[in-house]
């Protein structure tokens, strides 16, 4: 049996999968195949079936069914089933980190990182499935007790991009089953296997628990059933993951129908190396961010801000070190960064160094295209200058923009002049320029790190970004807490109705 074969037999898919699910699969009407392509050779994996309208209603109309009986299981139940699901994904591992590594094409330790991600995720939300609580406040009024609790939401929409295909699900899934939410997930058209084998780990936990209808699947194109998500009513948040040009439709749209959303989206992160950095540390750290998933994470380096006096000696090192990356197929020992996912990325990544040609920029090292079937390119560094806008722009691919700098000011300054407020990092040992970097004059994005790369954040933290990576947060921290509604209630326990602010109201009786 060949490796694909095997990790497919584990992981409960077929060569053709239907494309919904609601902890039954649905059989759609129609046959509407979608292929999954290995990016490191351009061959099909296998198949599924995408979900139709009917499939789609049949989804929602489960998940809204099943929400009065999930929300009011205690959550700490809830937790217990999110532990078993932790538990599944640990047994799975392997398998699953593999076939993040065959669809999406990130190498395999990292397919394995992102399923350890979701582990960790379901062991956080356990956790928090016990700490769902709100304040209490001291009331102005005698006599009253004043709190604040939260209360589940309703049906969920995930809609995920294609680079982190499981953990992303995994972010918003364990918290919002622990916070007596259903959901409905509608997962990447480039990465639809990871999903329904996702699905399949999820059903085999709830049907041990004799559940049904809390975890959901959507197979489909964003175009169609993701609009319908958008626009459904029966959906109270959106938390959606994926480019800013999308972002901004999906919460002008949401917004419309006074639904909420959580946006994830693009970035355009940054490291600034001042004079005292310890350039070891910074090498390794540049390295991974800007080539590690083929610059393909949200929090991928694609500006590095280098003080005059470190730039050609850390310039000559980094060049040195592009030299020995190893690309190739992500399943292989030894090699560190796989393909783009599609031909349209390699594309996008071409058009880019066409303008850099154009806007005066400087290819240093790579830029070429790499001669193997599969959706590959070299990691490429260009020494850049303020006045290129295509500095300004995400391009989902392995392009590393270099500036100098002479002032901490100067630096500070352009790092923070794009549109984009995701991940931030400063190296130096210098407690005057971290504490500024910090600080409220510093780094203007959702993560800020010292002596840390940009990329690779713990799930501890609540994640996301500022400005149009869209102010959304998710994973640690109270992340939870956009996934219920709030609610103040005041108790009046005295025999009087004190009124607030003073006010007085009597009528002759
Ligand atoms: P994308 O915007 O092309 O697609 C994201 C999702 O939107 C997919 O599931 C897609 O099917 C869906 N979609 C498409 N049209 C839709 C519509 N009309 N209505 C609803 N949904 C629709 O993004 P991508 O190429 O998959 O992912 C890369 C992008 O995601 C990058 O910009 C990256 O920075 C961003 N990203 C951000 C984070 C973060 O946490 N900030 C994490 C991962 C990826």
């Amino acid at each position: 049996m060949s490796d694909i074969a095997t990790v497919l037999r584990d992981l409960g898919l077929k060569e053709i999968n239907p494309g919904a699910c609601t902890g039954r699969w649905i059989e759609p009407t129609e046959h509407k195949v979608l292929a999954s392509v290995n990016p490191a050779t351009g061959e099909t994996i296998a198949s599924v079936i995408q979900a139709d309208k009917a499939a789609y209603e049949k989804v929602v109309a489960i998940a809204h069914e099943t929400f009065p009986a999930w929300r009011m299981m205690p959550a700490p139940q809830r937790g217990e089933i999110v532990r078993q699901l932790g538990e599944a994904l640990r047994e799975k591992k392997d398998a699953l980190g593999r076939l993040v590594a065959l669809e999406m094409g990130k190498i395999y330790s990292e397919g394995l990182g992102e399923v350890q991600e979701m582990i960790d995720m379901c062991d956080f939300a356990v956790g928090m499935s016990r700490q769902l609580y709100g304040p209490n406040m001291t009331s102005e009024r005698p006599r009253h007790r004043m709190y604040e609790q939260w209360h589940p939401l309703g049906v969920v929409g995930i809609i995920s991009a294609f680079n982190f295909p499981v953990a992303v699900w995994a972010w918003n899934a364990a918290l919002a089953a622990i916070c007596g939410d259903t959901m409905i997930w509608k997962p990447s058209s480039s990465t639809p296997l990871t999903a329904v084998a996702v699905q399949n780990i999820c059903n085999d936990v709830m049907d041990r628990n004799g559940i049904s209808g809390v975890f959901n699947l959507v197979i489909g194109p964003g175009r169609t059933v993701g609009e319908t998500m958008l626009n459904d009513k029966r959906v109270p948040l959106v938390s959606f993951t994926g480019s800013t040009n999308m972002g901004r439709h999906v919460a002008e749209t949401t917004a419309r129908r006074f639904g909420r959303s959580i946006l994830e989206l693009g970035g355009n992160n940054a490291i600034i190396v001042e004079p005292d950095a310890k350039l070891d540390l910074a090498l390794r750290a540049i390295l991974f961010a800007a080539v590690g998933t083929a610059g393909q994470r949200c929090t991928s380096l694609r500006r590095l801000f280098l003080h005059t006096d470190v730039a050609e000696g850390l310039l000559a090192k980094l060049t040195k070190a592009y030299g020995s990356i190893t690309i190739g197929d992500p399943l292989e020992d030894g090699i560190l960064m796989g393909p783009l996912v599609n031909q349209a990325a390699v594309e996008a990544h071409f058009a880019a160094l066409d303008k850099v040609k154009e806007q005066g920029g400087e290819i240093l090292v790579g830029g070429g295209p790499v001669d193997r079937p599969g959706f590959f390119v070299e990691p490429t560094i260009v020494k850049a200058h303020p006045g290129m806008e295509i500095t300004r722009d995400e391009t989902f691919a392995p392009i590393l923009y270099v500036f100098e700098y002479s002032t901490f000011d100067e630096a500070m300054a352009l790092h923070n002049s794009v549109d984009q407020g995701l991940s931030s990092a400063v190296f130096t040992s210098s407690m005057y320029s971290a504490e500024r970097f910090l600080s409220h004059e510093g780094s203007d994005c959702g993560i800020a790190n010292v002596n840390i790369g940009t990329s690779g954040a713990e799930i501890g933290g609540a994640f996301g970004g500022e400005k149009e990576t869209g102010g959304g947060r998710e994973a640690g921290s109270d992340a939870w807490k956009a996934y219920m509604r709030r609610q103040t209630c005041t108790i009046n326990w005295s025999t009087e109705l004190p009124l607030a602010q003073g006010v007085s109201f009597d009528v002759d009786e």
